[in-house]
């Protein structure tokens, strides 16, 4: 693919974002965070030459390397996987825009513990699993508001801006939505919230039309598979 064929098809994806926000609202404003868990730096910078400055990754090392490798841009990095306490410090060293995927009180406590022995303050998005799926991450979904609140008041140098889920994992339309109506719900009662980070390629579209401001997408972006 040349430049320009890849460009028009970031194009194409930002037309269906388009199309998909408008259903919604005028007012309702789409992030897209490209994921870039399956790319080189190479393709990230190229991604970042027509324009794209959100980037995403799931593993603390490949963060820490991609990051160190293109600090030269001014990229926003997201972290949106699993994080182990042992890889804590590093997380905090990298000091990402957002961490997407603050999954327990557990871990909060034992994160927002380190903050404050580095004197920094980290904004995350509360992980939900919406679909009920072992696989997934997050807290389940009638825990979600409490342990968010929970969170919020004990934990001084987490700053809670939302939350985060994964669509269930099926071909049923119905059901993924279901997992997302869910997750905007919680999003809807909470006080402050201002992100909800729902939808990836396969379903962006979808977890927009249900509430979603934030789209993480990987595959499609980077036009892998
Ligand atoms: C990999 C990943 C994505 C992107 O997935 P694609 O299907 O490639 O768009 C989004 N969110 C999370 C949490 C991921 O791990």
């Amino acid at each position: 693919m040349t430049q320009l064929q890849y460009k028009l098809h970031i194009d194409s994806i930002i037309e269906r974002v388009e199309k998909a926000r408008l259903s919604v609202s005028a007012h309702h404003i789409v992030k897209i965070v490209a994921v870039s868990k399956y790319s080189t730096t190479d393709e990230i910078k190229a991604l970042y030459e027509i324009g794209q400055r959100a980037f995403g990754e799931n593993k603390v090392q490949d963060l820490e390397k991609k990051a160190e490798e293109l600090h030269e841009l001014p990229l926003e990095w997201h972290f949106i996987g699993n994080l182990q306490k042992n890889k804590i410090n590093h997380l905090i060293k990298v000091n990402p825009f957002l961490f997407q995927s603050l999954d327990s009180l557990e871990l909060a406590l034992e994160l927002d513990k380190r903050l404050e022995v580095n004197g920094t303050t980290m904004d995350a998005l509360l992980q939900i699993n919406s679909a009920y799926e072992e696989s997934k991450s997050g807290v389940m979904p009638e825990n979600g508001i409490e342990i968010y609140n929970e969170i919020r008041s004990t934990c001084k140098h987490i700053n809670l801006k939302g939350v985060m889920s994964i669509g269930a994992h099926t071909d049923d339309k119905a059901i993924i939505q279901k997992s997302f109506e869910t997750t905007h719900k919680i999003y809807t009662q909470l006080e402050g919230a201002t992100i909800c980070s729902m939808g990836m390629s396969g379903d962006f579209e979808l977890a927009i039309k249900c509430g979603s401001n934030m789209v993480r997408l990987g595959s499609l972006m980077f036009n892998k598979g």
